[in-house]
């Protein structure tokens, strides 16, 4: 599937549209070909927006309607982390209610990038390949409705909206559950890390989640288990992965990068405070290693007596 359709859709300016179209190739070889109708389909659904000249990546979304008020309440990344953010992708079901009944009758999806070519190409293709990565990682079946529940799903991430009616018949949705944050994002920059390396910079150097990269490297290097984690990102399959890291033990760690990752966001939001910067890293480090570290060796014993 030629990259020349999508830029026929989007009619992206020349100097951008031949930065997308290396990444989408990259993709294709890094993902594998079975996912290229997959990577295709989200390119062609979604505009790639730049950011910059004074307004950031926030201000980007409110001004293309992305946004909703509520949508903050319970979420682990806050405005306040998007204000901060190099790039977004951001995807949002329309609910409609009629008939008794809640219905979906569009999907919104955006990304947008911080334009800081002149600052660091190579940051600008490693943004562009992170968020396009929770794209492609979420094209597929990322919406349902059951009963008065939305269900979304962003790779690994599972996302649980109750759903109400307002006085003017407008559906608003409220965040009641969020899981797989941690492990997400975590994948999805060893990912960035990967790419980067092997098509665009063999001196790249993450910013931004090095330490949930890293400890994404650690589980996916030593489980052996790429197949099945693609296999739940790109078409909501979790089954595969949960069993091969034993079920619950998989919630587990699932849970302890959710609790890493928030110490991580907290770390970002208390950069210009030295001392309490420092008491967060500390408890971050105690929570990977006799926390996350400690279901780590658990699934490593069991999985390695089996073989
Ligand atoms: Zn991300």
């Amino acid at each position: 599937m030629n990259y020349y359709r999508i830029q026929e859709k989007f009619n992206y300016p020349d100097d951008l549209a031949a930065i997308y179209q290396e990444v989408y190739e990259a993709f294709i070889k890094y993902y594998g070909p079975e996912h290229e109708e997959t990577i295709f389909n989200a390119f062609m659904s979604t505009k790639f927006h730049l950011s910059g000249n004074g307004k950031n990546v926030y201000e980007v979304l409110v001004e293309n309607g992305f946004l909703k008020e509520n949508e903050e309440e319970n979420a682990m990344v806050s405005f306040e982390d998007l204000k901060r953010s190099s790039g977004v992708h951001h995807a949002n079901a329309v609910v409609e209610y009629v008939n008794g009944e809640y219905k979906i009758v569009d999907i919104e999806r955006c990304i947008v990038i911080s334009d800081f070519r002149n600052y660091s190409l190579s940051q600008f293709f490693a943004t562009i390949i992170h968020e396009a990565g929770h794209l492609v990682k979420g094209h597929n079946d990322g919406f349902r409705i059951e009963g008065d529940k939305l269900h979304n799903r962003s790779g690994l991430i599972e996302s649980i909206y109750q759903l109400s009616v307002n006085e003017k018949g407008k559906v608003i949705d409220t965040l009641i559950s969020e899981k797989g944050v941690g492990l997400e994002e975590g994948i999805n920059t060893y990912d960035e890390e990967n790419i980067m390396k092997e098509f665009f910079d063999p001196d790249f150097k993450l910013s931004g989640y090095v330490t949930m990269g890293a400890l994404a490297r650690k589980i996916l290097d030593n489980f052996e288990i790429t197949h099945e984690v693609r296999e739940a990102q790109f078409n909501g399959n979790k089954e595969e992965i949960r069993e091969k890291l034993l079920n619950e033990k998989y919630d587990e760690l699932e849970h302890k990068m959710d609790e890493v990752y928030a110490l991580n966001l907290e770390m970002f939001a208390n950069i210009f405070d030295k001392e309490k910067m420092n008491e967060i890293a500390f408890n971050m480090r105690n929570k990977i290693s006799e926390e996350l570290f400690n279901v780590y060796d658990e699934i490593r014993d069991s999985v390695g007596k089996k073989k």
